[in-house]
């Protein structure tokens, strides 16, 4: 019968030499191979002690960024919900109030903004839609849970902090 692919090997019934029947060569070869993997460089690493260095355009978590006064940029325009191939992005808009003037830039903003990091598939299109350059995928890793109502991020876990704001610009400039 013809073979399937060329990658089909003919296996023989016969009998085993006496040498062979002892399995220590075989053995022996096998304990060499494993040996020889002590001597070469290993592809695991001790996570999460360790941690590889993420590649420059590494696209992780996002943050809703405020400017430089503080006040947050989005405006609950929508665009990168509508922007968002996977739907992962909702959000509430509502008009800021007299007084709020430091806490959002313009008259209306996100009173709910949610990413189901579930859907999330990182692909930065939400980023590129923004008009107001309020949202941006950094290099922080979406932790795990065990739990599916974990990831979904509000603005709690969204909106820069003031106190620990995000440089996204040198990240921006290694495209
Ligand atoms: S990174 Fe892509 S999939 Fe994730 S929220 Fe933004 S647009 Fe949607
Ligand atoms: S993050 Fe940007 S695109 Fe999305 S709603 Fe806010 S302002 Fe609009």
């Amino acid at each position: 019968m013809k073979a399937l692919t060329n990658r089909s090997k003919m296996v023989s019934n016969k009998e085993l030499t006496f040498m062979e029947s002892l399995y220590f060569p075989a053995i022996i070869k096998g304990m060499m191979i494993t040996i020889s993997h002590l001597f070469t460089r290993k592809a695991t690493i001790s996570y999460p002690e360790v941690q590889r260095e993420f590649a420059p355009v590494y696209r992780g978590k996002h943050v809703l960024k405020r400017d430089a006064k503080g006040a947050e940029n989005c405006t609950a325009c929508g665009l990168c919900a509508v922007a968002c191939p996977a739907e992962a992005i909702t959000m509430t808009a509502a008009e800021r109030k007299k007084g709020e003037e430091a806490l959002y830039r313009e008259e209306k903003y996100a009173a709910v903004y949610e990413i189901n990091m579930l859907r999330c598939i990182f692909c930065g299109l939400c980023e590129e839609a923004c008009p107001k350059e309020a949202i941006f995928l950094t290099d922080e890793i979406v932790k795990t849970s065990y739990e599916r109502k974990d990831f979904i991020y509000g603005k709690d876990k969204l909106v820069e902090s003031l106190d620990k704001r995000i440089d996204i610009t040198k990240r921006q400039n290694k495209y």
